[in-house]
């Protein structure tokens, strides 16, 4: 397995409110912050370093059911944030998306998911993003109310329908596939996927090798605005993982 991760505060932005978790070979998350002076920060910080304590069975024994504890992570980690925001006026409305990748070593993946980051999976020169968006924009383009071109340039595009910190409850999407051979994940925030349509990330995945494109995936997101920050980890699945 290869992995890389970046992460950028991109050419407009002050902060960098985006923040990572990578302990390999298990497990990988982005983590997306939004709220008020450095509160994006601290809600994507916390909220990751919650879920790492919350995974930490996931990477130290053999776990009889991987969605029951990234659930309960899910909900731990969402909990966390919320009280801080809660209890501390400055941290009032802070929340974060969160998308994290298990690899338990099966040749198997496990995402689980909530917020506007997203994984995608590069296979046989396909790109597929696993994730569901939780947005408002998401939402129109599934209902055939906007086409994809429309959902790229809406202007309500990063308003999401959940996150973590906001609510005391939240409902995580856990999806689990099957890894062959050659894949590529990708995790990233929409810093990379709102500077990026798909159709340009599967196009830098196929013309290059797996250290140059994660260099040039960064590079065309800050070429094309760099908008909001950029974070990406990507994956390269070698051998039976
Ligand atoms: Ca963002």
């Amino acid at each position: 397995m290869k992995v890389i991760s970046k992460t950028h505060v991109g050419m407009v932005r002050n902060n960098n409110e985006d923040s990572l978790l990578v302990r390999e070979p298990y497990l990988f998350a982005v983590a997306d912050g939004m709220g008020g002076y450095s509160a994006g920060e601290v809600a994507s910080r916390e909220t990751l370093k919650a879920f790492e304590a919350a995974t930490y069975d996931l990477r130290h024994e053999k776990v009889s059911d991987p969605v029951e504890v990234l659930q309960g992570a899910f909900d731990k980690a969402n909990l966390h944030t919320y009280k801080m925001a809660q209890k501390n006026n400055a941290y009032n409305g802070m929340g974060t998306t969160l998308t994290a990748l298990y690899l338990p070593g099966d040749n198997t993946a496990y995402a689980a998911h909530v917020g506007d980051s997203r994984l995608y999976l590069y296979r046989n020169s396909i790109l597929s993003q696993i994730t569901k968006d939780h947005s408002y924009v998401a939402d129109l383009l599934a209902k055939g109310k906007i086409t994809d071109s429309e959902a790229f340039n809406h202007p309500k595009r990063n308003m999401l329908l959940q996150a973590l910190g906001v609510e005391e409850e939240i409902k995580t999407d856990i999806i689990h596939f099957a890894l062959e051979k050659g894949d590529i994940l990708l995790l990233c925030s929409d810093g990379l996927s709102d500077m990026l349509r798909d159709v340009e990330i599967a196009g830098i995945l196929e013309k290059m090798d797996f250290e140059e494109a994660a260099a040039n995936l960064l590079e065309q997101s800050l070429d094309n605005g760099g908008k909001d920050n950029i974070s990406l980890i990507m994956i390269y699945v070698e051998e039976d993982e």
